[in-house]
């Protein structure tokens, strides 16, 4: 009788048998027994989840595996990288604060740390990540954190994060961005690193379909940090927490395929006469070569960068109407190779001076390398800057 109304409907029965692909929590609240299971809850005598802004189990389960795989305490999932990036200022500086960022960092976080400033008043420093001692010039009494990337984009200049944590004193926590890399090449954590982020739309979730920021560290800062999320709202969905579940299945084969790719690419277009310059740490003449061969044994990612030989934006367009099979999508860590222009796309918020100051000519063209085998991206694009070479001739 009290169930024969449509909103009452569809819970399905309890069963013996348990789903062998975790199911979609997709709730807004959870039912609570009484009073006093919901107190036994919020005084953490036992688990459960009550509304999702605050948890939801497809949440908790990815916080988990990026906590293991980080070799973390605890982690925490929000509504996409830039949820996570904005959550963590909001939690560890306040009004009067400082904050000190690497002098190269994703477009959107130099805007997020642009607007703490104006809208905040947190004051920001920068320092050249790839110098460690330069932070010891920046670095104060009012220092709340120090946000830094493992890999830059799109020169790939690589962080000594050990180095950089070892010159902090242990109430400044260094935040460490490791998109580029995800924990299959580095572990900021065990560096000595407090807290490291992803977004969880590029290389952890590794299918372009999915918008979502994920953090690890101690179970404290993470517990700071869930409060955050759910008071500002930057907490994620239960759907894409699935999907990026899903996705991060195949990281470890992902990444080991990417790098191995990535690697022959560049050693393949380098020294073509339509580049003036390929940018990986796997080639002897990049600012990096040394500390990649240390930190990043196996490779830096799916990143790589190429400096055409041809002048400005008709020299990009000439390129990208050339290499047609390989889109031009202003992200990176697509299943499919994907083509970037940073000068018009992530970094186009900055002046052109300013852009030339930190080496981003209008030349260059990044490429996120995907699951293609290495043998066809060589081909389309050989094929791509040999018809510019002719074109010029
Ligand atoms: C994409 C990206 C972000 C932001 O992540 P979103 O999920 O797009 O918000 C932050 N840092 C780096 C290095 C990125 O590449």
């Amino acid at each position: 009788m009290s169930s024969d109304h449509p909103s009452r409907m569809g819970h399905p029965r309890q069963s013996s048998t348990a789903p062998s692909s975790p199911p979609i929590y997709q709730t807004t609240a959870f039912d609570v027994g009484d009073l006093d299971v919901l107190h036994s809850i919020h005084t953490g005598k036992i688990p459960g989840d009550i509304y999702t802004r605050d948890s939801n189990p497809n949440h908790s389960a990815l916080a988990e595996s990026i906590a293991v795989l980080e070799g973390a305490e605890a982690g925490v999932v929000f509504a996409s990288g830039m949820g996570a990036l904005g959550s963590i200022f909001l939690t560890l500086a306040s009004a009067g604060d400082h904050v000190i960022l690497a002098r190269s960092m994703y477009g959107k976080t130099v805007q997020l740390a642009n607007r703490m400033k104006s809208q905040f008043g947190i004051a920001i420093s920068t320092f050249d990540a790839t110098r460690p001692e330069s932070l010891r010039e920046v670095l104060t009494e009012k220092t709340c954190f120090v946000l830094i990337e493992t890999v830059s984009n799109p020169l790939l200049e690589i962080s000594d994060i050990q180095a950089i944590a070892n010159i902090l004193p242990p109430e400044v926590p260094l935040v460490v961005d490791s998109t580029f890399t995800s924990p299959m090449l580095i572990k900021p954590i065990q560096l000595g690193a407090s807290i490291v982020m992803h977004s969880g739309s590029k290389y952890i979730n590794g299918h372009g379909d999915v918008m979502l920021g994920l953090a690890a560290g101690s179970a404290e800062l993470m517990k700071r940090l869930n409060r955050t999320a759910s008071v500002f709202g930057t907490n994620a969905n239960p759907f894409e927490s699935w999907l990026c579940q899903r996705g991060l299945k195949t990281l470890p084969l992902r990444m080991a395929h990417i790098c191995r790719t990535t690697n022959e690419l560049a050693q393949a277009l380098n020294g073509h006469p339509s580049l003036r310059r390929v940018y990986h740490p796997s080639l002897p003449d990049h600012a990096s070569h040394e500390i990649a061969q240390r930190l990043y044994p196996s490779g830096t990612g799916g990143i790589l960068t190429l400096e055409l030989a041809g002048s400005g934006r008709d020299a990009v367009n000439a390129f990208m109407r050339a290499a047609e099979s390989i889109p031009f999508s202003p992200t990176l860590a697509d299943a499919r190779t994907t083509l970037s222009h940073p000068a018009m796309t992530s970094h186009s918020f900055m002046s052109s001076r300013a852009r030339a100051e930190i080496g981003i000519r209008d030349e260059l063209v990044r490429i996120s390398v995907g699951l293609e085998p290495v043998e066809m991206l060589i081909l389309e694009l050989t094929a791509a800057l040999n018809s510019l070479t002719s074109n010029r001739t």
